[in-house]
C-alpha cells in the first residue's frame, strides 16, 4: 500500500514525480504530496484526494512523492506525506507501519520536538533530525543510519536533505531505477519504466543514499554492497480503458484472452513434477487469491493430490507443521502482499520450496519463488481483482492435469459476456441490502469471490458460503425476496438445487448460475464453462457500484497492493 517515488537528476523532476504518482495511485489514493529542494531550501505540498499532475512547487532536481493508504490517522492534509522535521530541513515519505512510533514520539517530545499529525511516519524525519544534530559533523546520513536502526516494523522510506536522498527497505517494497545521470527510487517499477528498464532490487534491510552523482548502498549490517542492475522485462502499459468506462470492466471482458495466456505456461510441467515429490501442498493467499486457492484445493484434491488452502493472515496455525515434506504454492497478483511475504519467509526457514503464481514480474514474491508460474494477465489496474482470479484458476487446473478447452472457451465471445452484462443490469433491481451466494467444492470459491466483489465495490453486505452450511445458521436470515445466487457445477448440481429449494421454500429469490435451467430458479444465468461462472458476479458487482454512483476502479478504504499487515 502507498506509492513512493523519488527522483534525482539534472532536469526539473516535478513532472516525472507527479506523473509517477498517478501511475502508483492504485497502491493508495486517499491523499498525496511531494517535497523538493530548490536553492538548498526544502519546499513541500500535500493534499487529500486523487493526484493532480499540474506543476506545483519550485523547480527541483531532487524530489520525493507519496500516495497514501492511511494506517495511522485519518485522511487529512496534515496526515498526508511527505512529513517534514521541525527544523524544516528533512522531508520523508514512508510505506508501512512503525510499530514503536509511540515510544519514539515520547522520546522526541521530551527533547522538545512537536508533532502535527496522527501518523506513525512523522517520527521519521524528526528522528533523523535528532540524530543528525547529535553527531559532531551534523551528518544527515549518520542521522538516517541511526534512525533506521531504531525503527521497528515494516517500512520503505525515502528522505531528502539538501542535495542528498536517502532510502531504506525493511519488509516493504522499494527498488531503484537507474538511467543516464538520473535515479528513481520507487515502490514498483511502473513510474520509471518509460525512462529505463534497469533497476537495482533492494533486499530486506538494504539502505543507501545518492549524493553528488554517486549511489552508495549498504546491507542491514552496514556492509557496503554493489549496486547490481537487472533488466525488467515488463512494460507499464496503461493502454487506457480501450473504450470501456472503467478499467475493471475492460479487465472483466479481457478474461477469455487472459485465460488462454495463463494456459501458455512454460513452467507447468516443472511445477507438476515438483509437487509429485511432496506429500502435501499448502495453497496460500489473501482475499481473491485465497478464494482462488479454494478452487485450487478442489481441483487438486479430485486428483488425489492433498492440497490445503491457507489464509495468509492466519498462517500461524500451520507453522508448527511447516516442514520439508510439504511444498507451498503462493498466489498474489501484486507479488507484494505483506501477509504472504511473512508466510514465505517462515516456510523458507523451515526448508520448504515455494511455487509462486504471481502476476507482477520482478515483484518481491516473484523473486522469492523457487518455481514461477506467471499469471500472464497483463497489468490489472482495477483495485477489485478480476482477470488475475481466472488466470490463477486456469493455472491450478493445469497443475491438476486438466486441459483448457479452447473450443468451448471460444464460445464465450464478447457477445456472450455482453449478454451476462445485460442480465447484471436487470438484476441490480433485486439487490438492495443483503446478498447471499452459495456454492460447493470449486464453486464455493466462485461463491466467495462473487460476494467479495460485491462487497468491495458496491459496499453491499454479501456473504459467500458453502451451500451445505446454510441450514446450519444462515438460513435464519432468509425471508421474502432475499436474493441468493446459487452457483452449480455439473458434479454439485443436485445438491445445489436441493439447497436452492430450501431457500425458495422460505421466500428467497434464487438466481441460478448453471449449465441448464431448473424450475427453482427465479432468474437463470447460463454458463457451461465453470471457471467463467465468476464473470456474471463480477459484472453484477460492477453494475451495483455504478448504480450507486461509486467508482468501481477505486473502492473506498482499499488499495491494489496490500503491503501492510
Ligand atoms: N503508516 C503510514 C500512514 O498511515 C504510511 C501508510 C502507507 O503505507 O501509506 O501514514
Amino acid at each position: 500500500m502507498c506509492g513512493i517515488i523519488a527522483f534525482v537528476g539534472k532536469e526539473d523532476g516535478r513532472k516525472f514525480v507527479l506523473e509517477g504518482l498517478k501511475k502508483l495511485d492504485y497502491r493508495g489514493y486517499d491523499s498525496w504530496g511531494i517535497a523538493g529542494v530548490n536553492n538548498d531550501e526544502l519546499w513541500h505540498y500535500k493534499t487529500t484526494g486523487l493526484v493532480k499532475t499540474e506543476l506545483i512547487g519550485k523547480e527541483s532536481h531532487i524530489i520525493i512523492g507519496h500516495t497514501r493508504w492511511c494506517t495511522h490517522g485519518k485522511v487529512t492534509k496534515e496526515n498526508a506525506h511527505p512529513h517534514v522535521s521541525n527544523d524544516e530541513k528533512i522531508a520523508a515519505v514512508h510505506n508501512g507501519i512503525i510499530d514503536n512510533y509511540l515510544e519514539l514520539k515520547e522520546m522526541l517530545e521530551k527533547e522538545g520536538y512537536k508533532f502535527y499529525s496522527d501518523t506513525d511516519t512523522e517520527v521519521i524525519p524528526n528522528l533523523i533530525s535528532y540524530y543528525t544534530n547529535k553527531n559532531p559533523e551534523k551528518n544527515f546520513i549518520e542521522g538516517f543510519k541511526q534512525t533506521i536502526k531504531q525503527l521497528k516494523g515494516s517500512f520503505a522510506i525515502a528522505a531528502l536533505h539538501e542535495k542528498t536522498l536517502a532510502f531504506a527497505r525493511v519488509n516493504s517494497p522499494l527498488l531503484i531505477g537507474v538511467a543516464e545521470g538520473e535515479i528513481y527510487i520507487a515502490s514498483d517499477a511502473a513510474p520509471f519504466l518509460e525512462k529505463t528498464n534497469k533497476a537495482v532490487f533492494l533486499n530486506e534491510g538494504d539502505w543507501g543514499y545518492y549524493e553528488k552523482g554517486n549511489m552508495y548502498l549498504f546491507d542491514k549490517n552496514e556492509k557496503p554492497i554493489e549496486a547490481k542492475t537487472e533488466e525488467i522485462h515488463w512494460q507499464y502499459n496503461e493502454q487506457g480503458k480501450n473504450g470501456y468506462s472503467h478499467f475493471m470492466l475492460k479487465e472483466i471482458y479481457e478474461q477469455v484472452n487472459t485465460i488462454v495466456n495463463a494456459a501458455a505456461q512454460p513452467n507447468i510441467q516443472n511445477a507438476k513434477d515438483e509437487i509429485k515429490k511432496f506429500s502435501e501442498i499448502l495453497l496460500v493467499g489473501s482475499g481473491t487469491s485465497y478464494n482462488a486457492c479454494l478452487a485450487g484445493a478442489s481441483f487438486l484434491s479430485k486428483k488425489n493430490i492433498k492440497a490445503i488452502p491457507v489464509l495468509a493472515s492466519e498462517y500461524q496455525l500451520h507453522v508448527p507443521f511447516f516442514d520439508k515434506e510439504k511444498i507451498m504454492i503462493i498466489v498474489s497478483q501484486s507479488g507484494e502482499t505483506a501477509d504472504l511475504i511473512e508466510v514465505v519467509n517462515e516456510a523458507k526457514n523451515a526448508g520448504m520450496k515455494i511455487i509462486g503464481i504471481i502476476n507482477v514480474p520482478g515483484s518481491t514474491l516473484w523473486r522469492k519463488s523457487d518455481i514461477l508460474l506467471g499469471m500472464n494477465a497483463g497489468q490489472e489496474i482495477g483495485v477489485a481483482s478480476t482477470k488475475a482470479y481466472t488466470s490463477t484458476l486456469t493455472i491450478f487446473s493445469l497443475l491438476a492435469g486438466e486441459k483448457i478447452d479452447e473450443t468451448e472457451l471460444s464460445k464465450y465471445t464478447n457477445e456472450k459476456i455482453k449478454e451476462w452484462h445485460e442480465q447484471a443490469k436487470e438484476l441490480i433491481q433485486k439487490i438492495k441490502k443483503d446478498l447471499f451466494v452459495i456454492g460447493k467444492e470449486e464453486a464455493l470459491s466462485y461463491a466467495m469471490e462473487t460476494a467479495l466483489k460485491v462487497k468491495e465495490i458496491s459496499y453491499i453486505r454479501a456473504e459467500g458460503l458453502a451451500a451445505g452450511e446454510l441450514k446450519h445458521g444462515t438460513l435464519a436470515l432468509i425471508e421474502e425476496d432475499v436474493p441468493v445466487i446459487s452457483i452449480a457445477t455439473k458434479e454439485t448440481r443436485q445438491d445445489l438445487i436441493n439447497n436452492a429449494l430450501e431457500i425458495k421454500s422460505r421466500g428467497g429469490f434464487i438466481i441460478g448460475i448453471d449449465s441448464k435451467t431448473h424450475p427453482c430458479y427465479d432468474y437463470f444465468i447460463s454458463c457451461k464453462y465453470p471457471i467463467l461462472s465468476i464473470i456474471p458476479g463480477q459484472l453484477l458487482a460492477y453494475e451495483l457500484a455504478i448504480s450507486k454512483g461509486y467508482n468501481p476502479d477505486k473502492p473506498r478504504n482499499l488499495a491494489k497492493s496490500v503491503t501492510v499487515k
